[in-house]
């Protein structure tokens, strides 16, 4: 199948109101301006020098999320067109996405990412370390990133009643959050494998690559 062929399939399972992110990571420049040319808008990459590059060849009206884990020193390659980063899981790499967002007037959008999996190698934030981080005095002092919502990544299994345990999980943290940051709108969950199960959990950004593209 072609990637315009996938993308109207995934857009017909997916309802209106659910954000789909293209995951373009690996892929060469002209598989993302056939999706481009399908009307694709959003994508996202996780290697921050792979999506500079990109941006650089791509149409200036596309959108760019960072959904891997960010390194604090290539904040600065970003900061000056990065639409939305997902994987914020720490104040350290808030302050310097604040810090960079400010040298070039932005308000970073960002997600801070929630560790849902099983296995320990997954980035993101405990509920615990999630609201010591909002309710800190130095996160409320920063005015150049807005929090946006949240994502996270379930357990790599076959096993639906696992995944379907940590989205809930994530959906019902993600609620509970709008008590302190009561303007916050995304849940930004769900891959190729389980995107339905997210959405059927609440989810309203889907992050899909290999269903687009093909495998890497
Ligand atoms: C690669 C990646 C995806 C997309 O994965 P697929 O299984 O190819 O859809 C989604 N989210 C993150 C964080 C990724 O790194």
């Amino acid at each position: 199948m072609s990637i315009a062929a996938n993308l109207s399939e995934i857009k017909f399972r997916i309802p209106t109101g659910v954000t789909l992110v293209a995951v373009s990571k690996t892929k060469p420049v002209s598989d993302l301006l056939e999706a481009y040319r399908a009307g694709q808008r959003i994508f996202g990459e996780n290697k921050i020098q792979e999506m500079a590059e990109k941006a650089q060849q791509m149409p200036s009206d596309v959108e760019w999320h960072m959904i891997g884990h960010v390194q604090t020193n290539k904040v600065k390659y970003m900061a000056p067109f990065v639409s939305l980063v997902h994987g914020v899981d720490s104040l350290k790499l808030l302050v310097e996405i604040d810090k960079q967002a400010k040298k070039h007037h932005r308000v970073q959008p960002v997600l801070l990412q929630m560790q849902i999996a099983e296995e320990e190698t997954k980035f993101g934030l405990s509920e615990h370390e999630l609201l010591e981080l909002v309710e800190s005095d130095e996160f409320k002092s920063l005015k150049n990133i807005e929090v946006k919502g949240l994502m996270g990544m379930a357990t790599f299994t076959d096993n639906q009643q696992q995944i379907k345990k940590e989205f809930t999980y994530l959906k019902t943290q993600f609620e509970n959050l709008k008590t302190h940051l009561p303007d916050i709108s995304i849940l930004s969950m769900g891959m190729s494998g389980d995107y339905s199960l997210a959405i059927e959990c609440g989810s309203n950004m889907v992050r899909i690559g290999s269903s687009i593209f093909g495998h890497r």
